[in-house]
């Protein structure tokens, strides 16, 4: 039995240091987070355990047996050098705010143990009242029972270090009018709540005339202290006890030959209901001298031997629990910074909500630089191709360069090679395919460059009409561009000597250059949806706080959409440059093409004319007899020649057109008013941005939910507590 380990004549305080400790962890609300060794005192209705904890504490509990324990009450006791009494409630696991905020408004002014004695009446009266304890059938309102846990903290320099628990009774049958089946599961559970724990002793109170063999607390304390080594048993009332025989039969318990307890079974005797303060605990302990109670070990009966085994029951409990409390406290330090990481940095103060957001438009720039330079190896981002930006729009550029080149006249030059229709089936050469072309591309994967879907991020509309258009379907040009001049110059020719006008090239121009603009814009599009869904994704990616991200994106979204605007205008500008006004050129490239034609056209001529010749000693050459040259040319019609000559400068001047034009586009629109520069949709959330925002606005979009403010300061309290617990254990 353990209870042979237990030395009756040592002092309370085995091991007064290590329950020191304990206590200034309880001091310090670790009793909150973490069990602490305890002592809780539980039994049925009226089986005495408030009159034991009388007896063992002082406080004189009120007897009255209508008066049943309604609540938790934690007494703890301490050594300190003056002597105080201190009460409070602690709010019950359920408690709503406005309860919880009239509890802790509870708070009686310090008093020495003898006031507090005179005043305890008083102080119950109250205590009930702000717990909302209903006490009579009488009394409409208010619940029987109370989650709350009255706390009296006693400390003296007589005073041991003990921490004792009275709980409500536990009881089966509901009271009519009074109480109800869900009280009586209630204080089962709160019961229960207390024995569940490995640190609890506890201390079942059995009447002395009752037999032991029926009390249902030695079942429940049993189930969960399994092995027997943290529950006492303890009888009172046996001064009620009247026949013998009974007598015996509560010896023989306590003796250990019936129903025993690995700790054993104590006997104390407590205040009756019609003894007053005048009792004297000393001669009341004198029937322990009478048969058959004397056949008891002296360890086993009292008061004090009760008190001195509880004291080293606790020590050993506290020694044994040290290194499971240590890692308890070490888990519990971890799981809360944890905890609070997950918030992310306190954002209350005006300048916590500037620092977080100035950090995270640091990151997005960052993001954004690297992702304009290639820089896929410094975020894990770039994983995800749709924050390959820089790639992305190189590859959308490259394929407009190469459409403008193939496909954006309406009419194929003379001599150059139409593109077999069966080979192109989108409107594009990239292989881009979607939106409204319908048809299936070419391109394998490999070649695909990044397709952003069109109007939305994630299946969320991108809320970009009226600034992006639709896909554009570019047809291929047609052929017969000599008769379309001819026609054009038939309609519109003048009066003039049969040389065409700059009019003329004018016209043909504007309609060569016919789907510029839808190729531009529709070009111009896709770009602003593939950077749109970069500053969406990268907020996604930086921001995991919901709320936040949703707020910095309406905050920006208008003035994002803006320089899309902007850009869009330009282009549309440039268009109107390029295709509005006579065409004009300072690029040498444009005469040199068109005499390469001019000269292409007579050598064409002279073709059938010509002989080739191998002078003595020479290498072979073509010769051309001068008079088939002056009628080659001679012989066209000023008609043919005008034409010619406006398609071979059109043809001239469209080549150097198209380079200067997407040129333009590309360095002015994406890399000047997209991508790079101050303008750009990109440098929106940066640092000004966030400097511009007022109080008012910082707490509008960074703020926290009072429920995540809250949540903190609980974390970062729990915090503080397990670290001093830390530093107490480690003395
Ligand atoms: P609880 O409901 O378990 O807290 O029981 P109480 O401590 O309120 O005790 C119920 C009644 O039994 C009270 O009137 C006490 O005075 C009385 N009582 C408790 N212990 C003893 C005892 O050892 N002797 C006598 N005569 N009465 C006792
Ligand atoms: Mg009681």
């Amino acid at each position: 039995m353990a209870s042979k380990k237990l030395d009756p004549h040592a002092s309370l305080l085995t091991n007064p240091e290590l329950l020191s400790k304990i206590d200034q962890l309880r001091e310090n609300n670790v009793g909150q987070h973490v069990p602490l060794p305890q002592l809780v005192v539980v039994g049925d209705q009226s089986s005495g355990k408030s009159s034991l904890l009388e007896s063992l504490t002082g406080i004189p509990f009120p007897r009255n047996l209508e008066l049943c324990t309604r609540y938790a009450t934690q007494i703890t006791s301490r050594r300190d050098r003056d002597a105080k009494v201190d009460v409070s409630i602690i709010p019950g696991p359920n408690a709503s705010d406005q309860h919880k905020g009239q509890l802790r408004k509870y708070h009686p002014p310090g008093m020495s143990p003898d006031e507090f004695r005179a005043k305890f009446p008083q102080i119950l009266e109250e205590v009930n009242k702000i717990m909302g304890i209903r006490m009579n059938t009488s009394d409409t309102g208010g619940s029987v029972f109370s989650e709350d846990v009255l706390k009296i903290e006693i400390s003296g320099p007589t005073e041991d270090y003990l921490t004792l628990i009275d709980v409500p009774g536990i009881f089966r049958t509901p009271t009519e009018g009074l109480t109800t089946k869900q009280d009586v599961a209630l204080v089962r559970r709160m019961v229960q709540g207390y024995m569940k724990d490995s640190r609890t002793v506890i201390l079942a109170v059995l009447p002395s005339n009752v037999d032991p063999a029926t009390q249902e607390i030695l079942t429940m304390a049993e189930e969960y202290d399994k092995q027997g080594e943290r529950t006492l048993g303890v009888f009172t009332k046996p001064d009620l006890v009247t026949e013998n025989s009974a007598k015996l039969a509560a010896c023989n318990v306590v003796l250990g030959k019936k129903r025993p307890l690995a700790l054993g079974y104590y006997v104390v005797r407590n205040r009756g209901p019609d003894e007053n303060d005048e009792f004297d605990k000393g001669s009341a302990e004198g029937m322990f001298s009478e048969n058959p109670w004397n056949s008891l070990p002296k360890d086993r009966v009292g008061i004090r031997a009760l008190r001195t085994c509880l004291g080293q029951l606790l020590g050993h409990i506290a020694q044994r629990e040290l290194p499971a409390m240590r890692k308890d406290i070490r888990m519990q330090l971890a799981q809360c910074s944890q905890e609070l990481n997950s918030l992310g940095a306190p954002r209350q103060s005006e300048n916590e909500q500037r620092a977080y957001l100035f950090s995270l438009s640091r990151q997005f720039h960052d993001l954004v630089q690297n992702a304009l330079e290639t820089q896929y190896n410094r975020h894990a981002v770039f994983s995800q191709q749709k924050f390959r930006l820089a790639t992305n729009v190189a590859n959308l550029t490259n394929a407009f360069n190469n459409d403008f080149a193939t496909k954006s006249h309406m009419y194929y030059f003379e001599g150059e090679k139409p593109i077999p229709k069966n080979k192109v089936v989108g409107e594009k050469t990239d292989g881009q395919s979607g939106g409204k072309l319908g048809n299936p591309s070419t391109t394998t994967a490999a070649q695909k460059p990044y397709d952003g879907g069109w109007h939305d991020v994630d299946g969320q509309s991108l809320f970009l009409d009226g600034i992006i258009g639709e896909k554009p379907c570019i047809e291929l040009p047609k052929l017969g561009i000599i008769n379309w001049i001819q026609k054009l110059h038939v309609e519109s020719r003048g009066l003039g000597l049969g040389t065409f006008d700059n009019a003329l090239i004018s016209n043909v121009f504007r309609e060569q250059s016919e789907k510029w603009n839808a190729m531009t814009m529709g070009f111009l599009s896709e770009t602003i949806v593939m950077i749109h869904r970069f500053i969406y994704g990268a907020l996604f990616e930086l921001c995991a706080n919901t709320r936040v991200r949703e707020n910095i994106w309406s905050s920006i979204a208008d003035e994002v959409r803006n320089r899309y605007n902007a850009a869009m205008e330009h282009a549309a500008f440039l268009v109107s440059i390029e295709r509005g006004q006579n065409p004009y050129t300072l690029n040498h490239y444009f005469n040199e093409n068109l005499q390469k034609s001019r000269g292409d056209r007579i050598a064409e001529l002279l073709e059938g004319n010509v002989r080739y010749e191998t002078p003595y000693g020479k290498t072979a050459m073509v010769v051309v007899n001068l008079e088939d040259v002056r009628a080659a040319t001679s012989n066209k019609s000023n008609m043919q020649q005008s034409i010619e000559d406006v398609h071979d400068s059109l043809c001239a001047f469209y080549k150097v057109s198209t380079k200067r034009f997407v040129d333009t586009v590309y360095q002015q629109v994406v890399q000047g008013l997209l991508l790079t520069g101050p303008k750009s949709p990109l440098a929106v959330f940066d640092q000004d941005w966030v400097l511009s925002l007022g109080a008012g606005e910082l707490e509008m979009i960074a703020g926290e939910l009072v429920a995540v403010k809250e949540q903190r300061t609980v974390l970062q309290k729990k915090m503080k507590d397990l670290e001093v617990a830390m530093q107490i254990l480690k003395k």
